[in-house]
């Protein structure tokens, strides 16, 4: 990452040095397709297998439960599409107004194609309506696809609760966790949740590559057709490197969160409270007790977010107006908007996200320049 300071880890986060050198041995020395019959493919074969098992243990679920796709965006097309095709006699699908433009993307083809389409409300804080929720959980629903973590906000819902909400009514639920794997999330041993889908980058490892758990028993149609790759279920010649980059990362974000978590709060309310005191008319958004770890998004009236960051950026910080995927747009955020933030409040929006690496120091640089 060549800016000096960084704060845009919901965008992507910094290759980690033992995602690199675990990719750089499948970049040249072991390159065989994985589905050929040679001794060489053999191994890397296996080491793809041995890959799933450590992922797989790391977000506890079942080896045979997790498949590698192209990153968090190909996983919820796949999860959404898939699930409702599988059960053609249920035709709603329910999720929530403040989803990835993935999630809103798909629902709203869905709804082209005659699928009822129902979108949960959050309040200003960005929190979910349970009750609503409770009521829209009928016997109609093939699936609930919700995030776990907002990546403009860091709002993060109740998962555990809504995923039980959803097991008492025989409801299947899919999990966007882009941005909650690697950053702290509860094992999923113990979670009725059906379907989760993540990217690889979000977390140090490379770009283009993610996964979808699938628990056993759920019914789902494949999205990518191809050959008998990911037991018949995504075709495609896997992204060894990328996947061996993504399972090093996995480790390695688990085994750091417990110290770095507390850590990356701790300097994002550093930031919070340096801004809030220069800037008294500065809008915080999210309620802070159900914000994560490592987000700090901000709205303050009477300045342009784009131009700010685009001046940030000249001044060597990165961060964002809102989220990644939308910086192209000129329309207002959709996140912002549903939780009913005014409309000359919403343009002037900048989200701070932070990640290892990041001292003291350079909290109080970012602030200044800010
Ligand atoms: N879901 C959430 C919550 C995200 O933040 C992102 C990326 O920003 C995605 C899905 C899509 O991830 P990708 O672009 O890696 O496919």
């Amino acid at each position: 990452m060549k800016s000096p300071l960084y704060l845009d880890h919901n965008a992507t986060a910094p290759l980690r040095p033992e995602a690199r050198e675990a990719m750089l041995t499948y970049l040249g020395d072991r390159d065989a397709n994985p589905s050929s019959l040679y001794l060489e493919a053999e191994q890397v074969r296996a080491d793809l297998e041995d890959a799933r098992s450590r992922m797989a243990a790391a977000l506890g679920v079942r080896r045979g439960e997790l498949y590698f796709t192209s990153g968090a965006t190909e996983s919820i097309n796949w999860a959404v599409r898939g699930v409702v095709a599988a059960q053609s006699e249920k035709r709603r699908l329910l999720t929530t107004v403040v989803e990835h433009s993935a999630t809103l993307d798909v629902a709203s083809r869905l709804e082209e194609e005659g699928v009822d389409v129902t979108l949960l409300r959050v309040d200003r804080e960005g929190r979910l309506d349970l009750d609503e929720l409770k009521a829209s959980l009928g016997d109609d629903v093939a699936l609930l696809s919700i995030m776990w973590t907002n990546n403009e906000t860091g709002v993060e819902f109740d998962i555990p609760t809504v995923a039980a909400l959803c097991r008492e009514a025989g409801v299947l639920i899919h999990v966007d966790a882009a941005q909650k794997v690697g950053r702290g999330m509860p094992s999923l041993a113990d979670l009725p949740v059906d379907l989760l889908s993540f990217s690889a980058h979000k977390f140090g490892g490379p770009k283009g590559t993610g996964g979808l758990v699938v628990r056993r028993g759920v019914g789902l149609r494949p999205l990518i057709w191809g050959s008998r790759h990911e037991g018949g279920r995504r075709g495609g010649t896997e992204n060894v490197a990328g996947i061996m980059g993504m399972a090093a990362a996995l480790e390695e974000s688990v085994a750091r969160w417990p110290e770095e978590g507390p850590r990356i709060q701790a300097l994002r309310d550093r930031l919070q409270h340096h801004l809030t005191q220069a800037l008294p008319d500065l809008i915080i958004n999210g309620a802070e007790e159900c914000r994560n770890e490592n987000t700090l998004s901000v709205a303050c009236p009477g300045i342009e977010g784009h131009g700010v960051v685009l001046t940030l950026s000249q001044k060597g910080l990165a961060c964002a107006s809102g989220s990644a995927c939308t910086a192209h747009d000129d329309g207002p955020s959709h996140v912002l908007a549903a939780m009913g933030v005014d409309g000359h409040c919403i343009h002037g929006a900048l989200r701070f996200s932070l990640g290892e690496g990041l001292q003291e120091d350079d909290i109080d640089h970012a602030a200044e320049l800010i």
